[in-house]
Parts: C-alpha cells; sequence; structure tokens
C-alpha cells in the first residue's frame, strides 16, 4: 500500500498512510536509473522519513536498531508495578488537545521526534514482560500518541491474544480514527476501549480538540461500540471553567448508550497540568474534583469514583530494573531524542533518553536523574 506524490523539490512515498518517505527530486531520479524504486525506498540512505500526521523526524525501531523496548516514555512498555502492562507502539496524535499530558499533535512546540514499533519486535518484548508478570496480565495500548495511528495495530492486537498470560486487551482512544468495520474486526480481540470524549458541543469540542473535531463521527464510534462485545468507558477530562456543562451531558449520553458492561462506563479524569505538557489557567483541587463526582454519583446512581481493583488491578513485582538513580554511564548516541534538547542512547539492555546537545553516533556520559516505573533520563556530566 504504496501511496506516491511530489511536494515541491520532493518526491514522497507515503506508506501505510503514516510513513513518509521524501527523496530530492533530482537524487531520486539519478537513483532510478540504476536501482528499481522498491530498492531505492528500502535501502537509500538519501532519504527522509517522516510521521505523515505530524510532520516530524520518525524512526523505525526493529530488532536490528539495538533499542530495547523499555525505559522510554513515549515508545515500548511501561510496567508500573502492577498486572498492567502500558503498551506503546507508536507516537504522534491526529488532534492537538488544549490539556494535552504530552504536548502532542502538529501544533507540539516541545516533540521533535516520532518513533514507531515493528509489531514482532513489539511482540517479543510484550511475551518477555508477560511471562514474567504471570497470570492476568492486562495489556493496554496507550501513549503519547493515537494508537490507532499505528498501521499494525491489528496484527499486534491478534498476536497479543496468543500470549496465555495476557487476558485483557484495552486501548485508549480518542476515536477519531475508528469506524463501524475497524470495531467489527476488534469484536472478540479487544476487551475494552476507554474512549475519550470531553465535549458534546461542536463549537466547543473543535476549541478543546484544537483542530476541526469530527464529533458526529466520534458519537457514532461510540453507539457502535455499546452495542459490540466489547466494553465502552468514555473517559472525559474535565477542565474546569471550559467544560464543566459539558460533564453531566456526557455522562447521561453514557448512561443512555449503554457504556460500561464488565467495567464501569464512565473515568473521569481531572485535569492535571504536566512537566512538558500543555497548560491552561483553571485547576480543580482533588478535594474539589473529587466531591464533584461524588454528587454526581448520587444524581446519576453510577459509580465515578474509580479504583485500580475496579479494572482488576493489581501489584506485581516490577519487572527487573538495571539502573538506578545517580548512576554514571557513557554510551553512544543512537537517534535524536523524543524532546528538544534530548537523544536516545542505550546502555545495560534499557533505552535511556539524555539531556545533551552532542551528536548521533557521539558517545555521552550522563548521570541518571530520573529511574522511576522503569523509565530513566540521564543528564549530561
Ligand atoms: S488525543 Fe491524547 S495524545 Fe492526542 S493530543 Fe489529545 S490528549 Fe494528547
Amino acid at each position: 500500500m504504496i501511496v506516491e506524490y511530489e511536494v515541491g523539490d520532493e518526491k514522497v512515498f507515503l506508506l501505510r498512510r503514516i510513513v513518509e518517505i521524501r527523496f530530492k527530486k533530482d537524487i531520486y531520479e539519478k537513483l532510478l536509473k540504476k536501482y528499481p524504486k522498491e530498492y531505492i525506498i528500502s535501502f537509500s540512505d538519501r532519504k527522509r522519513i517522516l510521521h505523515h500526521t505530524t510532520g516530524r523526524e520518525l524512526i523505525y525501531i526493529t530488532k536490528e536498531s539495538g533499542i530495547p523496548l523499555l525505559g522510554h516514555s513515549a515508545f515500548g512498555l511501561i510496567d508500573r508495578g502492577t498486572n498492567l502492562i502500558q503498551i506503546r507502539p507508536i507516537t504522534g496524535c491526529n488532534l492537538n488537545c488544549i490539556f494535552c499530558s504530552v504536548d502532542e499533535g502538529r501544533k507540539s512546540v516541545t516533540k521533535v521526534t516520532d518513533f514507531i514499533i515493528d509489531p514482532d519486535y513489539m511482540i517479543d518484548w510484550i511475551k518477555r514482560v508477560s511471562e514474567f508478570k504471570g497470570k492476568g496480565v492486562e495489556a493496554h495500548i496507550d501513549g503519547q500518541a493515537e494508537p490507532f495511528l499505528y498501521p499494525y495495530i491489528i496484527e499486534l492486537i491478534e498476536k497479543m491474544r496468543e500470549i496465555k498470560e495476557i487476558e485483557i486487551i484495552s486501548v485508549q482512544t480518542n476515536g477519531t480514527l475508528l469506524n463501524e468495520k475497524m470495531i467489527d474486526e476488534l469484536e472478540g480481540k479487544m476487551d475494552r476501549i476507554n474512549l475519550s470524549i470531553s465535549a458534546l458541543d461542536e463549537e466547543l469540542a473543535n476549541k478543546i480538540y484544537g483542530c476541526k473535531y469530527p464529533l458526529k463521527k466520534v458519537i457514532e464510534v461510540a453507539e457502535s461500540i455499546a452495542n459490540s462485545k466489547i466494553d465502552l468507558l468514555i473517559a472525559p477530562v474535565w477542565l474546569p471553567g471550559i467544560n464543566d456543562r459539558e460533564i453531566e451531558k456526557i455522562v447521561e449520553f453514557a448512561l443512555e448508550i449503554g457504556a460500561g458492561k464488565r467495567y464501569p462506563p464512565l473515568g473521569i479524569q481531572k485535569y492535571i497540568p504536566y512537566r512538558g505538557g500543555r497548560k491552561l489557567k483553571n485547576i480543580m483541587t482533588f478535594k474539589e474534583f473529587y466531591d464533584k463526582l461524588r454528587d454526581l454519583e448520587k444524581e446519576y446512581g453510577v459509580k465515578l469514583i474509580l479504583k485500580p481493583k475496579d479494572f482488576g488491578i493489581e501489584r506485581r513485582d516490577r519487572y527487573p530494573s538495571p539502573i538506578t538513580r545517580g548512576d554514571i554511564i557513557s554510551s553512544r548516541i543512537i537517534s535524536n531524542g523524543r524532546n528538544k534538547g534530548e537523544k536516545i542512547t542505550v546502555a545495560k539492555g534499557r533505552v535511556i533518553s539524555v539531556i545533551t546537545n552532542k551528536k548521533v553516533g557521539e558517545y555521552v556520559k550522563y548521570r541518571i536523574i530520573r529511574s522511576k516505573d522503569g523509565i530513566f533520563v540521564g543528564e549530561e556530566i
């Protein structure tokens, strides 16, 4: 599935609607005299690979890349010491939410690189961590991304289904890329879809999502999921002073369409400003947030204050971590990092983000300044 077109002085090949391979037209034409097109696309060094949705450099991670899939917050796997494993096969998002905790989308001012992982390589690591965790694992596909941008998502889910330790497969999505056909395809493979809908008013939705948001389509997607065997959890983010009036409408909508079969129908989230995320002026305290949820629980007779056990999440040993805070390491820079001023390096079988201005290919000496939940950040010393 390759689409080809030209933009300015570049020849562009678009693979699976996500990977853009770009050549300077004159270079491409010279190469074409010597090699077949497929060979040039696969092996030529003189190309740029971009994420079609975000327009950023895209790094394709395979087994051969030597990049492990534990250690980074944006791609690979995250183990926070429970029976839930977060699965992050791609970065990049088609929306630009004003509350985005990771500043995603084309309007991002902090992200400079995207990553996509080969599905077979992803499965190798998912197997490894699932076997360590034991029975009753939930594989939750989420990320600094819209997961349905991942072109191998169905293949990934089908292969995860074959891992005997994985009992539940769930996904966190904005729903804009789903449709009835895909929901049919996911039935029997996916157990739960957490769908983020934060407004039912079109104008407000466009403002909150930072783009022309397909509200009608997402409402239809929610209804189709509710009518399928897949569990639906509607997950709005409460943005004080912005979508207060929408929250009640969303609660009513979720109850009306029959969201929540085995799990609760709603997972209302509190807006929290994160470092590196988009900031809003108004912030609720946790007390205010839980008081409001309690009032809504009384009014609608639905459970809104949720605990991990509502999803069958329990504590489990963490996959062993060979790196601790304060460690001093020297290793070679493998690629640009996710954020400006960051690079990717590998040491002790883990991927590490290092804050440095050194270039790809150079060695960097750094101190680990973050080592939490198996995610590592180093600072050059
Ligand atoms: S859908 Fe999620 S990842 Fe995408 S911009 Fe919104 S909050 Fe960020």
